[in-house]
């Protein structure tokens, strides 16, 4: 049997769109699974759409990702170019194109948009449907040699023959049966000389030896027009795996045009890759086992093409969201720290303990964006109410918050040693000292020290960090606030 070689095939679009990388994913672990290849093709024949830079950002997401090709414009490989557009200056798509059309499974056709739309608009007022009918397919062959030499513009066309049916397998959404009569004839290589999506991905999967063809469930109904093409050139059909849209919600589709989120725009609010990743491997596919957290790696052994799902699985940011919380929380100290310390840089003064600092958010925080909120109380405690100090679950009112703050201070000016249990320790035997709850006379410490309700660690945690001198000055600036 030959070896696996899947291809993931994306469009410089400028973004990568959620659906697309999840292709890429499965593409990846349908290759890796068998100590297949795969490959990176660029395809950017669609020239209204290219956009700088767009290709660097497929690179970058693949990269970040971990999904590392074998072949592609960047790393090369023995099925080059990688690049379609690249592809075309050889000639290869030209010269397919009018081998079918010697072959009579395609015509020339010089037909104008114009000619076109007045005859889709009298069809599709006749009967509701429409396939182009080309009047070009009667033209001999002298003829449309005059007509090219004459510089004429034309296309080329692909030939159906209207009767019988075409069958093909998928693997995921079974044998699917057309009437070829419904097969609209479509253009192969269009007048700028460019091929169409449709004709170029039949002639690169067929030249790069693709065995494994995975992609959006979107091309299902022109599969059996690329299997015509496959069959009139003798190409062996590769083995079919659509995958059913990633949706915003019951009835739309996630869609970047329609301004729902990419992978970079994720990235940019504090989603990790690999938790992305994770995710959306879920999203229309489901592990034999009950279990939700998988590395690519274990992926790669987990994931079997007869999963994959049939219908639209819903993109549900919450649940992504607790997908990156964990991941978070699990991360090895010293990778976690790389992430967060630049962060935790930009909002604190350097004279406070980072790595302190990251260890009392690593439960907590569960995007990285969140952290700039998290820690804007370092440097400043900001305008607050005193109704902060009223909290049930402690007991506290403002009057007794003032009482355990007057304790606090004194207990903590004693204090020579500020380590987090020292500070504990002290406060500990002051609240039982004078009768108090241990939250009645710590909760109003932690809101001194920040002016805020929620907090990542709690009194002693935080006073440990900030130091005897400071802590004792945010403490005496409580009492002040109190007695306002
Ligand atoms: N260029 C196509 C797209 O971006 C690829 C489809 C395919 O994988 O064949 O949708």
């Amino acid at each position: 049997m030959s070896k696996t070689r899947t291809r993931f095939a994306p469009s410089p679009t400028g973004y990568m769109h959620i659906g697309n990388l999840r292709t890429a994913l499965y593409a990846y672990l349908i290759a890796k699974k068998d100590n297949g290849d795969f490959i990176l093709r660029i395809e950017d024949t669609d020239k209204a759409r290219q956009v700088d830079g767009a290709i660097d950002i497929i690179y970058k997401t693949l990269a970040d990702c971990g999904l590392k090709h074998d072949e592609g414009p960047d790393v090369g490989g023995n099925y080059g170019p990688y690049v379609q557009s690249e592809r075309m200056r050889s000639g290869i798509y030209k010269e397919y194109a009018f081998k079918l059309v010697e072959m009579g499974k395609a015509h020339v056709c010089f037909c104008s948009e114009a000619d076109i739309e007045s005859q889709k608009e009298v069809t599709e007022a006749q009967v509701g449907s429409y396939i182009y009918r080309d009047p070009c397919k009667n033209l001999s062959k002298e003829e449309v040699e005059k007509r090219i030499a004459a510089g004429e513009e034309y296309v080329i066309r692909q030939n159906i023959d209207p009767t019988g049916t075409t069958s093909f397998v998928d693997e995921v959404y079974g044998t699917i049966t057309v009437e070829n009569a419904s097969l609209d004839e479509m253009v192969l290589l269009k007048s700028d000389g460019f091929p169409t999506y449709n004709f170029a991905n039949v002639i690169d999967d067929h030249m790069m030896e693709i065995t494994d063809v995975v992609r959006g469930n979107e091309y299902l109904s022109s599969t059996p027009k690329y299997n015509l093409l496959y069959e009139a050139l003798g190409f062996n059909i590769p083995r079919y795996i659509h995958c059913p849209p990633v949706m915003k919600d019951e009835n739309h589709k996630l869609s970047k045009r329609n301004g729902d989120a990419s992978f970079q725009d994720l990235i940019a609010k504090g989603y990790l890759p690999e938790a992305i990743l994770n995710y959306i491997a879920l999203l229309g596919w489901s592990p034999a086992e009950e279990r939700e957290i998988y590395s690519v790696e274990e992926l790669c052994k987990a994931f079997d093409v007869k999963r994959i799902n049939t219908s639209g699985a819903i993109f549900d940011i919450e649940k992504l969201k607790w997908m990156n919380g964990v991941y978070l929380r699990d991360m090895d100290f010293d990778k976690y720290f790389k992430l967060l310390e630049p962060r935790i840089a930009k909002c604190v003064d350097s004279k406070y303990d980072y790595q302190a600092i990251a260890h009392i958010l690593k439960d907590r925080v569960v995007l990285l964006n969140d952290v700039d909120e998290m820690v804007d109380f370092f440097n400043e405690v900001k305008e607050y109410d005193n109704s902060l100090y009223i909290n049930k679950k402690s007991k506290t009112n403002e009057e007794i918050s003032l009482k355990s703050l007057q304790y606090a201070y004194e207990t903590l000016e004693k204090l020579d040693d500020f380590s987090h249990d020292a500070i504990y320790n002290s406060l500990a035997a002051k609240a039982q000292e004078v009768g108090m709850k241990n939250g009645t006379l710590m909760y109003p410490i932690r809101v001194a020290l920040t002016g805020k309700l929620s907090t990542p660690g709690g009194a002693t945690e935080l006073g440990a960090i900030f130091g005897k001198e400071e802590t004792l000055r945010r403490i005496r600036e409580g009492i002040d606030h109190l007695k306002k």
